[in-house]
């Protein structure tokens, strides 16, 4: 009796033990996470970097002896695509970023992430876990050409990502190349998706969206789907404490073009990682943060071999990618059209402008839909019932007046119900604003009279006849707010 009772106690004990250092470990990925500011590369500060910002942190991280690094290959352009390694561990693990050239959110946090891994401070224990199971191979912006220009395809105007099985692009010849010398267990392929999908029919921002893409047209699952499945599903468990709420799931329709689809029948576990949108992060600096988390959480499970006690079922419960969000979502307001008066909603979506060295971007907002909506949100709404659609007018002022004009002048002229200025003594240049709320325009009358598909979102919502909100290029302008409060509208 005694006997069994202190058997009992162990067991207790044990367990107890375990959840304990279960605990500690938890605890480590997370105090990364809170001093996560020390090891964020500075040299990147948007997301807009080039290649030749690169090869200054490669050289960085070689100089200190802390990587080696190998040219594999060269773009159309002739920019070298370098492979970084680090890590003397049994388990190899390929990591690219930036296949599309306009995607560089990972491609940061790669970065982050060899700062941290090179750093020398009480994380050292999770440092040696890591590089001591695993052999990072990492390859940063594998479309160099592409970031140049910031544009997804390469200079043959190929989506590498499309060209596993041709391999016409010289990108995706040397990704493929390097796979097959290194034949890693694991590959993380990753990307950008548009901030406009939501984590299922909610108004969650898909702030990460995974992907265990198939190798074959059944989708059929095999060991090395089912670990790529597990390492989502201990990234997921992660990332609910920061973004709960905010991870989907990629459609797993089998496209033998793809890399992923391609390497995951060559036998690498391969996980897509998309990094889409969250409020307020037009920058994706957050998001940033939140693709070092998840990948640092990865290697932790890779090195500890965790992931194997995640359960295959509970990816039925990720939601799926739903392209259901708008910037801005009108509901319920009141417009004329045609000589009928009714009650609608409108979706407006921001474009992107690239500006001339493709080191910035400034917007372009647009209606996109006019009707009925359903599930769909925005990242914006104004609920518009008892307001309605009006157009704004144009104030004439010569070009000394204009340049004078403060922001709170500017807001007096809104909520009076202008939205343009015209020059009397001159012609105004085409192209956005930089930090002005007031548009300009050389026409005699503002053309934006009701709302329509496809137009600039530069409008008003009245009541009474008064103006409210103001639409600013797509940018929401409360015009009961403090110019203070206004957000940068006419780009960056
Ligand atoms: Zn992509």
């Amino acid at each position: 009796m005694i006997r069994s009772n202190s058997l009992l106690l162990c067991a207790l004990l044990l367990t107890m033990f375990q959840a304990a250092m279960c605990q500690v470990n938890l605890k480590s990925v997370d105090q990364v996470w809170d001093h996560y500011d020390r090891y964020k590369e500075p040299v990147i500060t948007n997301r807009f970097f080039k290649h030749t910002e690169v090869l200054h942190l490669i050289q960085k991280h070689t100089t200190s002896r802390f990587i080696d690094a190998v040219q594999i290959g060269q773009s159309v352009k002739g920019r070298s695509i370098n492979h970084l390694k680090l890590g003397t561990g049994k388990t190899k693990v390929l990591l690219w970023s930036q296949m599309h050239g306009d995607e560089s959110t990972a491609t940061m946090a790669l970065f982050d992430l060899l700062n941290f891994l090179a750093a020398d401070d009480e994380h050292n224990e999770l440092r040696k876990l890591i590089l001591g199971n695993l052999e990072l191979n990492i390859v940063p912006m594998l479309n160099p050409d592409g970031a140049q220009q910031w544009k997804r395809r390469n200079d043959l105007e190929i989506d590498i990502n499309r060209d596993a099985r041709y391999l016409v692009t010289p990108e995706g010849r040397a990704l493929m190349n390097l796979a097959k010398e290194l034949k890693p267990e694991i590959g993380f392929n990753l990307h950008d998706q548009s901030t406009l999908y939501a984590a299922g029919p909610t108004s969650n921002t898909a702030t990460l969206s995974f992907l265990a893409p198939a190798y074959d047209y059944p989708k059929s699952m095999n060991e090395v789907r089912k670990r790529a499945t597990q390492l989502i599903l201990t990234m997921n468990t992660a990332l609910q404490t920061r973004v709960p709420g905010k991870i989907a799931k990629y459609d797993d329709a089998f496209d033998p073009r793809c890399f992923g689809d391609t390497f995951q029948g060559m036998g690498i576990s391969t996980i897509l990682i998309e990094s889409g949108g969250y409020y307020v992060d037009p920058e994706k600096q957050y998001i940033r943060k939140i693709n070092f988390y998840a990948l640092l959480n990865a290697f932790e499970s890779i090195a500890k071999k965790s992931y194997a006690n995640q359960n295959l079922e509970d990816y039925q419960s990720i939601p799926e990618n739903s392209r259901s969000l708008y910037d801005v979502l009108i509901r319920n307001v009141s417009i004329s059209k045609e000589g009928i008066a009714f009650r609608t909603n409108l979706g407006i979506v921001r474009s992107q402008i690239k500006s001339p060295d493709f080191g910035s971007m400034s917007y372009n907002g647009r209606i996109e839909e006019l009707g009925d909506v359903e599930l769909t949100y925005g990242y914006d709404e104004i609920e518009a019932s008892n307001l309605t659609f009006t157009p704004g007018n144009i104030k004439l002022m010569r070009k000394s007046e204009w340049e004078a004009l403060s922001p709170q002048q500017e807001l007096n002229l809104i909520r009076e119900g202008y939205l343009f200025v015209k020059w009397t003594d001159g012609t105004s240049p085409a192209g956005p604003l930089n930090a002005r709320l007031l548009n300009l325009t050389n026409k005699a009358t503002n053309t934006i009279q009701s709302a329509s598909i496809g137009q600039q979102a530069q409008f008003l919502l009245s009541r009474d006849g008064k103006p409210v909100y103001a639409l600013l290029n797509g940018y929401v302008l409360d015009l009961t707010k403090n110019v203070e409060a206004v957000p940068n509208v006419f780009g960056y």
